[in-house]
């Protein structure tokens, strides 16, 4: 086994071995907060290294799945005590290759601890049920059998947990895997895979790509032996993925963006609303799918609303997020920075009023980094870009409106259904927003950003394919129901 060092190159692993692409070629992956810092060189791979990992992870298959899950959820309980032991190492990794603050990026690498753990006792949980039949000397019931090879393409803005919830499921329920990384998270990625390979998993279970998502992902997406492909990522990607998988009677399972509301009643406790939005829209520089995005205020407290928000937010500390004290990194890549750049010129442009922040931020060692200030508007119209499109990054959208009802009926219209809260003390209001609210995640006095692991976690309309993650949900991807009737 080849361990990682910083600044060495980081290498596929397909079948237990870790090994170069076909290609030759490497990449560099940097760290977005200083450029000059390499973080580490990986695999730029082509369309051979996945099926070669793809034979690998069929040859695989067929002990695999035929270990019993307590003994499938042994090498999970294991993966899970080595990342444990490796945390503050793959932390600092992770902060370094994406910019997320360094205790954002612990408290990450610990819900993939955690996450390891509840799927590895998943291993010893129930896979069918008993279905009385009409033939009262029959015995009818369901098992669950795994799909086979899955395809995990996952992004980079969790880059231990988005892989760890959909590989940790995958393996236990008996499937074996082709893992593809973002590639500007690729060395977190294949840290993640040595933590399996230090815990002795049988070779072929999971295998590591690495690669532009155009080429690699591309072929995963359409190679005949991928039975099930699981994606995080944008809508763009996603629909093609879905298209690819329906051509070919895959199943597959999305999750993508969202453009989630927060909305603040009048009775509402202010300042837990304050906080709420800021950490909801602004934490790991809004680059989370469940970020808050628009934020609805009631008229009456709209003005102490604002007034809050803008003082509370010139507090934030904006830097390297390896430095103590730092609340807000910079964006992921340049490419994101661009991104966010974009769409508040864009807000400038259709006539939004831009209360703080806007432009990147270069002073002193800023400048080596894709740093942005957080960023507010006002007067947003529903029609306007920022208030339709993702942003992924620290914007956030004031609206001020008159009622609940227009609250709700603008926060319905978006294409996007993930996450959504709302701030009020009114039990009728909060149960008409549960009833009403079109999002996969309701919160109540709490930021729309936050899962635990242990609970359904998607979205509805466009934000997802419509299957769930995490906790017992999991299973309804990763499996295939078989209903048996046995007659002696
Ligand atoms: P992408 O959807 O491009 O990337 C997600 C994953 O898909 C990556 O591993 C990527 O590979 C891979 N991929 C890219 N193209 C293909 C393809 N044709 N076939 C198969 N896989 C592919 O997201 P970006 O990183 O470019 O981010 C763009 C926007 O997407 C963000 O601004 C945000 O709005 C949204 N997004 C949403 C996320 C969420 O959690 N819902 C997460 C990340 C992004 P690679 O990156 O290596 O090329």
């Amino acid at each position: 086994m080849k361990m990682g060092t910083e600044k060495q190159t980081y290498l596929n692993y397909i079948n237990g071995e870790w090994i170069h692409s076909s290609t030759g070629k490497i990449e560099a992956s940097l760290n977005p907060a200083n450029i000059d810092d390499i973080v580490g060189y990986v695999q730029e791979s082509g369309v051979e290294d996945v099926n070669v990992a793809v034979e690998a992870a069929r040859r695989a298959q067929a002990a695999w799945r035929k270990l019993s899950g307590p003994k499938r959820g042994e090498y999970l309980f294991r993966a899970a005590d080595v990342l444990e032991k490796r945390l503050d190492e793959i932390a600092e990794t992770m902060t370094r290759e994406m910019g997320k603050t360094l205790p954002e990026a612990k408290g990450e690498v610990q819900r993939g601890v955690n996450i390891l753990r509840y799927y590895a006792g998943e291993g010893m949980r129930s896979i069918g049920e008993v279905i009385p039949s009409m033939d009262s000397e029959a015995l009818m019931f369901t098992t669950r059998v795994p799909l086979g090879v899955v395809g995990v393409i996952t992004p980079w803005n969790f880059p231990v947990a988005i892989p760890i919830w959909k590989i940790a499921p995958a393996i236990v329920y008996g499937n074996t895997v082709v893992f593809k990384p973002a590639q500007e998270t690729a060395v977190t990625a294949a840290k993640i895979v040595e933590c399996f390979d230090q815990a002795g998993l049988p070779a072929g279970v999971v295998n590591l790509v690495t690669g532009k998502g155009s080429v690699i992902g591309n072929a995963i997406a359409e190679h005949p032996h991928i039975h099930g492909i699981t994606f995080t990522g944008s809508n763009e990607v996603g629909k093609t993925i879905a298209q690819k998988a329906v051509a070919r009677g895959a199943k597959y399972q999305l999750e993508m963006g969202g453009k989630n509301p927060v909305i603040v009643l009048e009775d509402a406790d202010l300042d837990r609303a304050v906080e709420a939005t800021i950490s909801g829209g602004l934490r790991s520089t809004g680059q989370k799918c469940t970020a808050t995005s628009r934020v609805f205020v009631q008229s009456s407290i709209y003005e102490s609303f604002k007034e809050q928000l803008l003082a509370k937010i010139k507090q934030l500390k904006i830097g390297d997020g390896l430095k103590e004290g730092v609340w807000m990194g910079p964006c992921a890549s340049r490419k994101q920075l661009e991104t966010i750049l974009s769409y508040i010129e864009k807000g400038i442009e259709e006539g939004a009023t831009l209360l703080c922040g806007g432009r990147r931020l270069v002073d002193g060692e800023l400048g080596n980094g894709f740093y942005i200030e957080p960023t507010v508007f006002e007067n947003v119209s529903p029609n306007m870009t920022i208030a339709r499109e993702e942003i992924f990054g620290p914007v956030l959208s004031l609206i001020k409106v008159d009622t609940f009802e227009e609250a709700l009926a603008l926060a319905n219209d978006t294409p996007f259904g993930l996450s959504a809260s709302i701030f009020t003390q009114n039990i009728g209001k909060m149960l008409a927003f549960i009833q009403d609210i079109e999002a996969g995640l309701v919160r109540i006095n709490e930021e729309s950003a936050g899962v635990e692991l242990q609970a359904p976690f998607g979205g509805m309309k466009q934000s997802s394919s419509h299957s769930r993650e995490q906790g017992r949900a999991a299973i309804e991807f990763f499996t295939a129901i078989k209903t048996v009737f046995v007659k002696g």
